[in-house]
Parts: C-alpha cells; sequence; structure tokens
C-alpha cells in the first residue's frame, strides 16, 4: 500500500544525511506573540530525541531554515493567535505568502501536517491564526497526519496541549512510517491518517476539539462535599463563599500542573541595570495633554515623545509602537508582605529546573534576567494584575491550609464551578494579588508564582502622528482606564498602562485651554518599542478615494494619516481621491478630540467629508455640511448607513478603501453589521452575498480594521 522512497537524497537540504536520520526527521515550525508557542515547540524538540526523533525547529519567520514547497518530512505547527486573530509578527509573512491567490490548489499536495493552535477564548476569533493556515494548508493539497489541538488559554492551555503533545509522538513516527515517493519524486503520507488509524480508515475529524478528550480524563480529585469543612453560613455567594448547589456538588478539579521551578533567594549584590528588551529605547515625554473636559466620562490624554535621538524610530502613520510599564510600586510591596519576603527584596533570585520535574519541555522562563533581584522581578518581569488561570487556582490548593478556602479554590478551578469562576475570577478582571488577599490561608512559594503568573506585556498605542508633519516626535493618545469598585475589589483601580503614565505626567499635564503646563517640573521618560504594521497604512496612491472610521480614541491612526496627505499643493499635478472621516464621542464640548485639527484638514481639502456623531448630546448634526439635524445617528455605524450609497461606491465602484480603528467588542462589530446593510442594498443581494463581497474586501486589504478590546 505505501511505497517507500528511494530518492530521498535528490531532495533539498538532505543530500549530507544518513538515510536513517531521514526517516527520523522532522520539521518543527512555530509563531509565537509571547513566547508560549515557542517555548512549546522548544519542549517537543528537545524531547524528540527520547522519541528516537529529530526536530528540526524554526521560527515560521526564518524562512531561510525551511522549505514547505520540497518538504517531504511531517511538518508539525505550533502557533498563536493575537489582537483580534491576527497572526504572531513572527508568523505574518508566513500567513502573507501561503494565502497568494497564485498558488496552485496542488501546491502543498506532498506535504503533511500536524497542528496545535493556541487562543484565548476571552478574545474574538478563537485560535484565528491555526485555522486560517490550516484551512489554507488543506486548500492547498497538504494532508493532516494528527488532528488539530486548539488550546484555550482562558481556561489553561495545558488542559488541550499536554494530552495533544501525548499523542504526537506516534503520530509522527506512523507518519514516516507510510512516507512513500511519487513519480515526481516526492514523499507523500497517506491521506488523513490519524495515529490510531489504519491506512484504509476514513480521514479524521479535523475538528476534533480536544478539550472533550480532556473532559473526562483530567479528573484527578473528585471531592465529596461533605469532605470539606464548609462551616460558614452564606447568605450570598462571593469569591470566598458558595452556596448550594455548588457547595454540595463532587467536583472534577484539573490535574495538578507538575511544579518545574527551583527557585532560591540569595543574599548578593544584583546588576539591577538589566534591559527589558532588545530595541527598547527610553525616550523623553516633550509633552502631555488633557484632550477631553474635566466632566467628560473618560479622560483622553495626548502624549508627545522626542524620538529624535532614535533614528531607527521612523514610523508611518498606522503602526503601533509597545509601552512598557512596570507593576505599580505599592502593589509590589503589598505582594512582597503578602508572600512573606518583603525583607529579602534585595536578594538575588536565582532560577532553575527541578531535577524531576515531570512537566514536559519545562524551561525556565526566557524572559526573566541573571542576576536580578526580587524587587525587579516583581516590578519589571511578572504582571501581577494578570487574571489567575484555574491551573494556576489548582496550584495553590497545595498551598492553602484552611479546610474552607481550599473547597472554594477547588471549585472555582472545578468544572461545576465554572460560572462561579466566569463571575468572581475572570469578569471582574481579579489579579493574583486580590486572590491571595480573599485566601489569606494560601502560602504559596515563589516558585509557583513565576510558574504560573505570565509575563509582564507592554501595551501597544496606534501612532497619532506623522513624521512629515512632526519631524522626530511621535504622538499618541489613550483613555485613562478605570475598573470600578466591586464585590472582589472594594476599592476602584486604573490600568496598569494608562494608570502608570497618568501617575508619571500628571504634575506636567497642560489641561484644555492652556497652551503650557503651570509646573516647571521635568518632563519623565518612557520605554518604548517599535511593532511596524503591514497593511494598516492609507493607501500609497494618493488618487484612491478611502474612508476612515473611528470612535473615541480610534481616531488615533487616521490623524497621522491625514498628517501625512496634508499639504496638497505640494503635488499640484497629482489627482486625490476623496477622503471620508467617521468620528463619534459623547459630547460635542467634552470629548471630541482633535477638533481643532480636524476640522483644520476639512479646510484644507485634506478631508473631504467629515461625519461626526455625539452619542449623549440631544441633537446631532452632520458635520461636513452642517445641514439636516440626523437624530437617529447616535453612533459612527448610524451615520454610515446615512451615506450608504457613497461608501458603496467608493468601495464597489472605485476601487476604493475603508478602515476600521477602534473598539472591537462592540463598535467593529456593529459597523460590519452595518456594512453587510449596506452590501445587500447596493448589490441586491442576500445576507451571504453581502458577506462575501465583504470577505473579499477584507481579502483584497481593502477593508481593513486595527481593532482591539
Ligand atoms: P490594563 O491594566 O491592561 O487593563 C485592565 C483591564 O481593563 C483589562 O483586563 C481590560 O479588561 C480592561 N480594559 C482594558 N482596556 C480598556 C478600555 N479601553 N476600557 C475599559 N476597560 C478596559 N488604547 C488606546 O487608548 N489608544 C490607542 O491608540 C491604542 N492602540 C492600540 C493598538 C493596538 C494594536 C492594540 C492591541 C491596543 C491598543 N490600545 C490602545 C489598547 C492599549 O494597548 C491598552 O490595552 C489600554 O490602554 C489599557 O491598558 P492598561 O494597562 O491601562 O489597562
Ligand atoms: P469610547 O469612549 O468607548 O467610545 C467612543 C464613542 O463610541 C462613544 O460615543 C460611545 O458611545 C460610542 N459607542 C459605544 N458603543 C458603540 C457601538 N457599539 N458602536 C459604535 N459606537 C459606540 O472610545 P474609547 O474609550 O476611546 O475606546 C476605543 C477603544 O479602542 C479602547 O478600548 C482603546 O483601547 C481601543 N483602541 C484601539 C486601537 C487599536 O487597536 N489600534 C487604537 C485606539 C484605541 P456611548 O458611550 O454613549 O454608548
Amino acid at each position: 500500500m505505501y511505497r517507500h522512497c528511494l530518492q530521498l537524497f535528490c531532495l533539498s537540504g538532505l543530500s549530507s544525511m544518513p538515510v536513517c536520520e531521514v526517516k527520523r526527521r522532522f520539521v518543527l515550525l512555530y509563531g509565537s506573540q509571547k513566547g508560549q508557542a515557542q517555548s512549546i515547540a522548544e519542549g517537543v524538540a528537545e524531547e524528540a530525541g527520547d522519541h528516537g526523533l529529530v526536530a528540526e525547529l524554526s521560527c515560521l519567520d526564518n524562512s531561510e531554515k525551511y522549505n514547505l514547497e520540497k518538504e517531504t518530512a511531517p511538518v508539525v505547527f505550533i502557533v498563536s493567535t493575537t489582537g483580534d486573530g491576527e497572526p504572531p509578527d513572527n508568523a505574518l509573512g508566513f500567513v502573507k505568502r501561503i494565502k497568494r491567490k497564485t498558488l496552485a490548489s496542488d501546491h502543498y499536495k506532498h506535504l503533511c501536517y500536524a497542528l496545535l493552535a493556541l487562543g484565548d477564548t476571552n478574545y474574538a476569533n478563537f485560535c484565528n491564526c491555526g485555522k486560517t493556515i490550516e484551512q489554507r494548508l488543506q486548500e492547498l493539497g497538504a494532508k493532516q497526519f494528527y488532528p488539530t489541538g486548539y488550546a484555550d488559554d482562558g481556561v489553561g492551555l495545558e488542559v488541550v496541549v499536554d494530552p495533544w503533545l501525548d499523542g504526537l509522538w506516534e503520530a509522527i513516527k506512523e507518519a514516516l512510517s507510510k512516507m512513500t515517493s511519487d513519480s515526481t519524486g516526492y514523499l507523500n503520507v497517506d491521506a488523513g491518517a490519524s495515529p490510531k488509524e489504519t491506512a484504509d480508515s476514513s480521514p479524521p475529524d479535523i475538528q476534533l476539539n480536544l478539550l472533550s478528550i480532556t473532559d473526562c480524563q483530567n479528573c484527578e480529585l473528585k471531592t465529596e462535599a461533605k469532605d470539606a469543612e464548609v462551616a460558614h453560613v452564606t447568605l450570598a455567594a462571593s469569591l470566598t463563599h458558595s452556596l448550594p448547589p455548588l457547595s454540595e456538588l463532587a467536583l472534577n478539579v484539573p490535574l495538578l500542573p507538575p511544579p518545574y521551578l527551583d527557585v532560591s533567594l540569595q543574599e548578593a549584590e544584583t546588576t539591577e541595570q538589566v534591559s527589558i528588551r532588545e530595541n527598547l529605547h527610553e525616550v523623553p515625554i516633550s509633552k502631555a495633554v488633557q484632550m477631553t473636559r474635566g466632566d467628560s466620562v473618560k479622560t483622553a490624554l495626548l502624549l508627545e515623545l522626542d524620538i529624535s535621538a532614535c533614528p531607527m524610530m521612523t514610523y508611518q502613520p498606522g503602526d503601533s509602537f509597545d509601552v512598557f510599564c512596570s507593576n505599580r510600586a505599592t502593589e509590589v510591596e503589598d505582594m512582597l508582605h503578602r508572600l512573606g519576603l518583603y525583607d529579602k527584596r534585595n536578594h538575588m533570585v536565582h532560577i532553575c529546573l527541578l531535577k524531576d520535574t515531570k512537566k514536559r519541555g519545562a524551561q525556565v522562563p526566557s524572559y526573566i534576567p541573571q542576576n536580578i533581584s526580587l524587587l525587579y522581578l516583581l516590578t519589571w518581569c511578572l504582571e501581577i494584575r494578570s487574571v489567575p488561570k484555574k491551573a494556576f487556582l489548582r496550584a495553590l490548593l497545595e498551598h492553602t491550609a484552611d479546610g474552607v478556602q481550599r473547597r472554594r479554590l477547588q471549585e472555582l478551578c472545578s468544572k461545576q464551578g465554572a460560572a462561579d469562576y466566569n463571575l468572581y475570577v475572570r469578569d471582574p478582571s481579579l489579579s493574583v494579588l486580590e486572590l491571595l488577599t480573599a485566601f489569606p490561608s494560601c502560602s504559596p512559594p515563589l516558585s509557583i508564582l513565576i510558574e504560573h503568573v505570565p509575563k509582564l506585556q507592554p501595551r501597544p498605542y496606534s501612532a497619532a502622528s506623522s513624521c512629515r508633519r512632526h519631524p522626530g516626535k511621535l504622538h499618541f493618545v489613550f483613555n485613562l482606564v478605570e475598573l470600578p469598585a466591586c464585590s472582589v475589589r472594594p476599592v476602584w483601580r486604573r490600568g496598569l498602562c494608562t494608570g502608570g503614565l497618568f501617575d508619571l505626567i500628571n504634575p506636567v499635564l497642560v489641561f484644555p485651554g492652556k497652551t503650557e503646563s503651570s509646573s516647571k517640573a521635568a518632563l519623565p521618560k518612557i520605554h518604548v518599542s517599535w511593532r511596524p504594521s503591514c497593511s494598516f497604512r492609507p493607501p500609497a496612491d494618493l488618487s484612491v478615494p478611502f474612508i476612515m472610521v473611528g470612535p473615541g480614541t480610534g481616531v488615533a491612526p487616521f490623524i497621522g494619516f491625514l498628517q501625512q496627505r496634508y499639504g496638497k499643493q505640494e503635488h499640484p499635478e497629482a489627482t486625490f481621491g476623496e477622503t471620508w472621516l467617521f468620528f463619534g464621542c459623547r459630547h460635542r464640548d467634552r470629548d471630541y478630540l482633535f477638533r481643532e485639527e480636524l476640522e483644520g484638514f476639512v479646510s484644507s481639502g485634506t478631508l473631504n467629508h467629515l461625519k461626526l456623531c455625539f452619542s449623549r448630546d440631544g441633537h446631532e448634526e452632520d458635520a461636513d455640511g452642517a445641514t439636516d439635524s440626523v437624530t437617529r445617528c447616535r453612533y459612527v455605524q448610524h451615520n454610515l448607513l446615512c451615506n450608504s450609497q457613497s461608501i458603496t461606491d467608493i468601495l464597489l465602484k472605485q476601487n476604493g478603501r475603508l478602515y476600521v480603528c477602534g473598539d472591537a467588542k462592540n463598535m467593529a462589530k456593529d459597523v460590519n453589521d452595518a456594512l453587510v446593510e449596506m452590501m445587500k442594498t447596493a448589490l441586491g443581494r442576500d445576507q451571504l452575498e453581502a458577506m462575501k463581497t465583504l470577505a473579499a474586501l477584507r481579502e483584497d486589504k481593502r477593508y481593513l480594521q486595527d481593532i482591539w478590546g
């Protein structure tokens, strides 16, 4: 049934490899934003030898290190998803390449693959990057040799990752053993054979979600409620107390994640000045302006950074960049006290792997530098505000003395307690510190924290300026995030980065109506790094008409677009396509961001149509014509619908583009729905056809989104 290949040595990259090596070889490719997919892939590479296999590990953007066009060995992909279903930065190029329409439908006919997709069901488009790669591989003729795993960071990646890895080794060996060569000299694997299948069996269910397997496998503890010391009588459920039926149920609790780090503290000098990341710039803030009036619902602030000393930072409109913020000093101090380590805060942290750890592919976190103090670790390396995952709660159980508290932690990480976990942990964004405060008998060792608390992430912001208009300067605008007090958090708190930035600039802030700050205090510096965008750019061809939709701070990149375009007079010979901006905020007089600048763009002809809506003013007005009162236009999408003829003409007849920036959860979805409606009317077609048209526009990079939430 299977023809074995005798032509291995003709194939690219294999000429010097002995046959036995070739038969054990597989290609392992990862795309990773925060390092999780990379770390899993590195673990697989390390373990391959134990299974008699040789892994060729590459990052997807190292395209010179692998060649899928000629690859004959099984290929394993491990990819995460970021933002609103985007590929990680280091997989962008690969995804773009395989999406080329010119590729023939048998382009990857010779390829057999397995894929592990990482995602988070708390965000839109779960595992979208993995799904996109998988769909494209299949469209191009590649064959799957092992069902895809979809791991959810929302409940703990390991729930799917561990069983998926368990089955992977046999699957690779089986795929290797089934390799045959066809007349072209390429190796083939029998179509769709899954690890446990014979060659004649039917293809696997490629959408198999391994969560269903693990639901029944991961039930180590079956805890009877009567065993727990539920002595308190509670009137209402809360983070720390449950009510029947949950308090009386037997629980399915996840397996204890194997500990893997050996952490010790040494009284020694540390070399504290460690850089948090390569290509990081420390840049001065040259201006800080409050853009909203004191009585507005949200406070929007504009920062101007002086980047003149960083010639590498030449940004384009549409780019965003990362701001590195530290954890708040007071929270770090509280955490040190809570861990009983305040007196050792200046000790050096020494981290190595536990000798007998059972954790697969365990590694010391690469984002924790050597020779740092405990204070530095908690300030710059761990996101101590992060929401504890269920696996973390499970690990904390082992270090909780009080029976009632233990039972509640069991409930919160159990299958039966999923609703309570969402209500008291996930939805209010409960932090690790808040959890430890609520469960005082829990005394976790530092190692557990390092194993479970994720890396402190930088926060991205869109550039709200153009280098052309502001040479050596970079502007960005943000809303001060405020999380209200609630049952799990008696005191409201600010977002980590926006709150930290506010504290920094508060003394030097320029208030609305003023041109400079009343304070002579020195302007502070912040750490930033670049993250260029691939496609969220204004059209290079000035004659292409485009539409921008950006309510609230979502207007930021469009200020950069328009600044870049400003100065039509410099190109008297050029034809300029029409520009439209749909902006919305709550009140014209309180939070209309960039008002003067936008009106200036209209006067100069840079912006042809400025469509405004004020969601909480009693009346609205069509801004460019100041004509009729369009009372139904509360939000940007209502204004889009009022102008549907012009918009559909631009998109369907004039080859124009549409950009959307801002809130992903509500606004971007509603704008999309409005576009579907407009397409239905314009095309005289049904919902499905309208959606297909929009999908084609997206594919063509003519409907572009930069959204978050
Ligand atoms: P965190 O401490 O991270 O947030 C705490 C909690 O608040 C989160 O768990 C979340 O549930 C909630 N939260 C987060 N953001 C909001 C919000 N806006 N309103 C209500 N609740 C929230 N933001 C801008 O203001 N301007 C920009 O130009 C901008 N550009 C971005 C570009 C990209 C590519 C991306 C991915 C995001 C962008 N953001 C922008 C969002 C920004 O990166 C931060 O997420 C935001 O400023 C909150 O950061 P924080 O550390 O203050 O809040
Ligand atoms: P916002 O203050 O939340 O809202 C601005 C306006 O949008 C308000 O008038 C609001 O009205 C209205 N609105 C509410 N729901 C809407 C809906 N479903 N459809 C259309 N409009 C709606 O704006 P913001 O705080 O600046 O939020 C923008 C979000 O985008 C933030 O989360 C920010 O972090 C993010 N952001 C992302 C990027 C990026 O990804 N590149 C860039 C900038 C900002 P009401 O309140 O009256 O309902």
